[in-house]
């Protein structure tokens, strides 16, 4: 059994990601929404200010009481979206139960938009040619990204994919069928859930419940990626039985260390692309590029 290295991936990704950095005429800057004091929420945005700070992106994080409301937070995103400085924005999921998440979702410029959560975004990459869209959802196209590095052959297999949100499990349901695998995707009401876990060929487990896959409900030779946090105390768990699973799995992503790394590789990935069209639309902007010929001469 293989461990599919996500922390070693992201570094590989970071590294690259800081070559073109230092390219950019620009740094790119993020800016992170976090409402609320969720902890776990409060360490991810910490970690990916880390990793961005390693890349040489700038990030900004707003930190928001839990009783911001709505409007305050559809306001500060459009003060975002206008300023030129700020190339993406990303806020932190999930929001409280009194703010419509799809309406600050759809509140984010899509040429901002960090994690392609935006129907403008969603829709393109859900098109047959993925490339349409400029920017990827992060934890699915990081998965493709950690079976590619291990050379894992996607195409006429079977992939299972163990739940259906619209952040992990459809998104990532929808890169393995774009790359040739036959898709099975299961969800809370799919019964007898081991009689399609058990012809997976790729296993994607993206629930949130510890323990819910087991090694009896798998073939030999399947590839798991356990995308589940579950968090105790200190400890986080993924949604796989770790020890009877990967008796039967040929690879078999680690959590913490699989996953979750390469989701924040792929979020930094996604700013350095919106920095790139952001270039680009300001070379053909003639405006900005007169104001900038100006600007040199004196
Ligand atoms: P979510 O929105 O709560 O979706 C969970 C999915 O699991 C739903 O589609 C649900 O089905 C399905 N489900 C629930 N109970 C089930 C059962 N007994 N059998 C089969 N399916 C079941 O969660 P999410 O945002 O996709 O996240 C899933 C997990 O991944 C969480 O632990 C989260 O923390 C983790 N995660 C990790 C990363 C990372 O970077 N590593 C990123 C994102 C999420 P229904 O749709 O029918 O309700």
């Amino acid at each position: 059994m293989i461990l599919l290295d996500g922390k070693k991936l992201s570094e590989k990704i970071l590294a690259q990601l800081k070559k073109q950095v230092s390219q950019l005429q620009k740094k790119p800057v993020l800016a992170m929404i976090l409402v609320g004091d969720d902890p776990a929420s409060a360490i991810y945005v910490r970690r990916k200010k880390i990793f961005c700070e390693e890349v040489g992106i700038i990030s900004k994080t707003l930190k928001l009481p839990a009783r911001t409301s709505e409007k305050k937070l559809l306001a500060i995103i459009d003060k975002l979206n206008k300023d030129k400085n700020v190339t993406a924005i990303m806020v932190q999921l999930p929001l409280s139960g009194h703010m419509s998440k799809n309406k600050i979702i759809e509140a984010i410029n899509p040429r901002k938009d960090a994690d392609c959560l935006h129907p403008a975004n969603y829709g393109k990459f859900a098109q047959v040619d993925e490339n349409y869209s400029v920017v990827a959802p992060a934890t699915p196209f990081g998965i493709i990204k950690l079976l590619e590095e291990y050379k894992i052959k996607i195409e006429g297999k079977h992939a299972v994919v163990v739940g259906r949100s619209n952040i992990v499990g459809k998104p990532a349901a929808q890169l393995l069928l774009s790359r040739g695998a036959t898709v099975t995707i299961c969800h809370r009401h799919t019964k007898n859930l081991a009689a399609f876990t058990r012809q997976a060929d790729i296993l994607v487990v993206a629930v949130g419940k510890r323990n819910l896959i087991r090694g009896n409900m798998m073939k030999k030779g399947v590839v798991v990626i356990d995308v589940g946090m579950n968090r105790f105390g200190k400890k986080i768990f993924g949604d796989v039985d770790f020890p009877s699973v990967s008796k039967k799995a040929s690879f078999i992503s680690p959590v913490p260390g699989g996953v979750g790394p390469t989701t924040i590789a792929i979020l930094l990935w996604n700013t350095v692309q919106l920095a790139h069209l952001d270039s680009r639309l300001d070379s053909v902007n003639p405006r900005r590029t007169s104001r900038l010929a100006k600007r040199a001469k004196k």
